[in-house]
């Protein structure tokens, strides 16, 4: 029974799971964005794999997709060799690039997470550039293996930090904790969250012949932080990093793991601001809920000899089916304007739960990528008007959403932060009944 596998697996595994200590169900079964736990209640998923469920649970065209494949008798493990699947999987993929990639861009598949293809971009521009060092940003979030977790900047997660190249963390801009300490009211020349401080900063550092970086390899960010608390970049920011980079030919990465295939309301999120990544890093939701791992990059970037980055899971037949058929869903069901819709109707309900609670420091995202900042009121605002967070509280209201069968997670520095991360196949009906559900668990949480 669910208590008896809870307890095994808790006695049995590292403590260093983290969403199986928080969220203590036992799932059996799942359609769409409900999961049926072995304790015969439903919950609503806002946390779809950690984003990586596109189009739900076992949606009938992944299903499909999978169970075609299986039963079509074609070998499963590949490692990189060509396949029907492969192509189509590709034919699919790149259809949906942002169109600055070009259709010259490169693919490589990596392995199977998100980590392996942080590794891959930065290896890659590393190679291309003969440099080392690397640029990236405060609360980034980029994965656990040693390079993707050396530019991460949560120090809570890399503590003792692992061998690695030098990384040099510039400002991101925070709308609520400005990394600046000003304030969007207290200082119009800050720009939104401290934007225009944050570029300025850059490029001065960038200037400095002594005691600057003169020549990294790459600077790498997210277009929405996700982990890091789910911070969106302002568009005319990111469209400023971008042009600092080409304009001193620094490649840029863009790490779309989480912010890829329609969830911000763009099928990529740098089609907001309408920049062209040097090297667009995927995961998460290009596998269909399958571990599938591809960069992007420009053609010139392609300097690695053959055998130069190699790694043996990277031929996941059934992964590139499930990705396919999200793909195509995705593209054929227009789910990136239903994304944006249904996230400005979901922040809006944030918001509209935020008053009368102050409680709910702050709610931000974009499309159906979104988060609310859990705070002590009564505690000392900082310099940028932020008050402290508070992480209990926001633990609390986790577990008072889960006892009314909402799934979400937490995320930002100090874990305070409310992470939704439905499916982008959420019905209206779903998502009202996930705001009164989250509005009663702040209530009982306060209380
Ligand atoms: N980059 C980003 C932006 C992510 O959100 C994540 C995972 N949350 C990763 C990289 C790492 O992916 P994985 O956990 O599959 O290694």
């Amino acid at each position: 029974d669910a208590a008896a596998i809870l307890t095994r697996q808790r006695s049995r595994e590292s403590a260093a799971r983290t969403y199986a200590r928080t969220l203590p169900i036992v799932p059996v079964r799942a359609e769409g964005a409900i999961i049926h736990g072995a304790d015969g209640r439903r919950y609503l998923d806002c946390l779809s794999g950690a984003g990586t469920l596109a189009l739900g649970h076992n949606h009938p065209d992944v299903i499909q997709a999978i169970s075609e494949t299986l039963a079509s008798g074609a070998p499963l493990h590949t490692l990189d060799l060509a396949t029907p699947e492969k192509d189509a999987f590709v034919e699919e993929l790149r259809a949906s690039l942002p169109a600055g990639l070009g259709p010259d861009a490169k693919l490589h598949f990596c392995g199977p997470s998100g980590s392996d293809a942080v590794e891959a971009a930065i290896k890659l521009a590393q190679t291309a550039t003969g440099n080392q060092t690397l640029l990236a940003f405060t609360g980034g979030y980029h994965g656990m293996t040693a390079g993707a977790l050396a530019v991460t900047g949560n120090v809570a997660v890399k503590n003792p930090l692992p061998a690695s190249g030098s990384v040099v963390r510039l400002p991101f801009p925070h709308p609520y904790r400005c990394p600046f300490g000003v304030g969007e009211a207290s200082d119009r020349n800050a720009g939104p969250g401290g934007a225009q401080l944050s570029i300025s900063y850059i490029e001065r550092l960038l200037d400095d012949p002594l005691g600057g970086v003169t020549s990294p390899a790459a600077l790498v960010v997210e277009p929405v932080q996700g982990e890091g608390g789910v911070v969106p970049a302002p568009d005319e920011w990111l469209t400023a990093v971008r042009e600092i980079t080409r304009r001193r030919g620094i490649p840029m990465i863009v790490d779309e793991v989480q912010t890829g295939v329609a969830r911000t309301g763009r099928f990529w999120a740098v089609e907001h601001s309408g920049i062209t990544p040097d090297i667009l890093v995927m995961s998460k939701a290009i596998g269909g809920g399958q571990p599938l791992a591809v960069i992007a990059y420009r053609a010139e970037l392609d300097v690695w000899l053959p055998g130069a980055h190699t790694g043996t899971f990277r031929g996941n037949q059934l992964a590139m089916a499930a990705g396919r058929a999200t793909l195509r869903r995705v593209r054929l069901d227009g789910l990136d304007d239903r994304c944006a819709r249904l996230g400005a109707r979901m922040l809006a309900g944030l918001a509209e739960i935020s008053h009368g609670r102050p409680q709910i420091g702050h709610v931000r995202g974009r499309g159906l990528m979104l988060g609310a900042e859990i705070v002590d009121p009564s505690g000392e605002p900082d310099s940028a008007g932020a008050y402290p967070a508070d992480p209990r509280l926001a633990a609390l209201i986790r577990a008072e959403s889960l006892h009314r069968g909402l799934i979400i997670e937490l995320g930002g520095r100090h874990s305070a932060v409310i992470r939704l991360l439905p499916p982008l196949i959420i019905t209206e009906a779903q998502i009202e009944r996930a705001l009164a559900m989250l509005a009663d668990a702040v209530d009982a949480a306060v209380r």
